[in-house]
């Protein structure tokens, strides 16, 4: 099996050589991930310069390393397009340090990697530790050895069955940071509700007035069955996700509206006409 392996911690990271070292027993793995810390920098992509890629010294003995200068979402499509073109049948973005849960995910640059692969129909794995010091990263190496392995033998399809066939697998993994012993259950969720308060600092530098958009405490919404839910009673969170956001259930009082909008675009056409 073939393994490309990413992240957003960026590529010295401990947990992706965790990571690496779980990965390498059970397939060949190649390493692609950006050169520094890219936490938050969700599904972007650099549009706007060039990016260089550059073989760096194995994160573990045998594991070709390479590094992006760019965000997650770059290093992904650079190792799917060039590197390893259509030869990948894994993904995997991690191990995080760090909840990737809820809303959080349309900002989760571990997410936002695996979807590169989700994008191209590869089976795609975000994998991320609730915790952002003295990380259990053991645990988490192990279940995605199993996972991984689960999916190379296609097993996991009676597992998770595909509700359309040719839909590739994105699952969102969180694991607690807790020892293996002390994790109480591995639970497939949906996201939940984690609504943070971002609070803005500022102060100048001598020069000039500067901002910086800070994360306080998150507002946990407890609902059973949610990713928050398992990981708030010390369970593993695994959570299918699709990239279908459209709203079905929007309301129908928002119909209208359109035909509305439509009759007053015509009416400024006619103003257009007559000027
Ligand atoms: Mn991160």
């Amino acid at each position: 099996m073939r393994i490309l392996l990413t992240n957003d911690d960026g590529v010295l990271a401990p947990g992706i050589r965790a990571a690496a070292a779980a990965l390498k027993e059970i397939g060949d793995v190649t390493v692609c991930a950006p050169d520094r810390e890219q936490s938050g920098t969700g599904t972007a992509v650099s549009l706007q310069s060039p990016l260089r890629l550059t073989e760096v010294e194995p994160i573990v003995p045998g594991v070709p390393s390479w590094r992006v200068e760019g965000t997650p979402c770059d290093a992904a499509i650079v190792a799917l397009e060039v590197l390893m073109r259509d030869k990948v049948d894994l993904l995997v973005a991690g191990i995080n340090a760090g909840a990737n849960l809820g809303e959080d995910v349309l900002v989760s640059g571990t997410v936002g990697a695996a979807l590169q692969g989700y994008f191209r129909g590869v089976p795609s794995l975000a994998f991320s530790v609730t915790a952002l010091a003295d990380i259990h990263w053991e645990p988490a190496a192990q279940l995605l050895k199993q996972l991984a392995t689960a999916l190379s033998n296609e097993g996991l399809s009676t597992v998770l069955p595909r509700d359309v066939a040719d839909r590739p697998l994105l699952l969102n993994v969180n694991l607690p940071n807790l020892p293996a012993h002390e994790i109480k259950g591995v639970e497939i969720t949906r996201l939940g509700k984690r609504a943070y308060a971002d609070v803005v600092k500022e102060g100048h530098d001598g020069r000039r007035q500067w901002y910086w958009v800070m994360r306080d405490k998150p507002v946990w919404e407890l609902v059973e069955g949610t990713d928050i839910w398992a990981i708030r009673h010390n369970q593993v969170s695994i959570t299918p996700l699709h990239t279908d956001l459209t709203y079905d259930k929007f309301p129908p009082s928002l119909v209208p509206i359109a035909k509305v909008l439509f009759e007053g675009l015509q009416k400024a056409k006619q103003a257009e006409k007559s000027s």
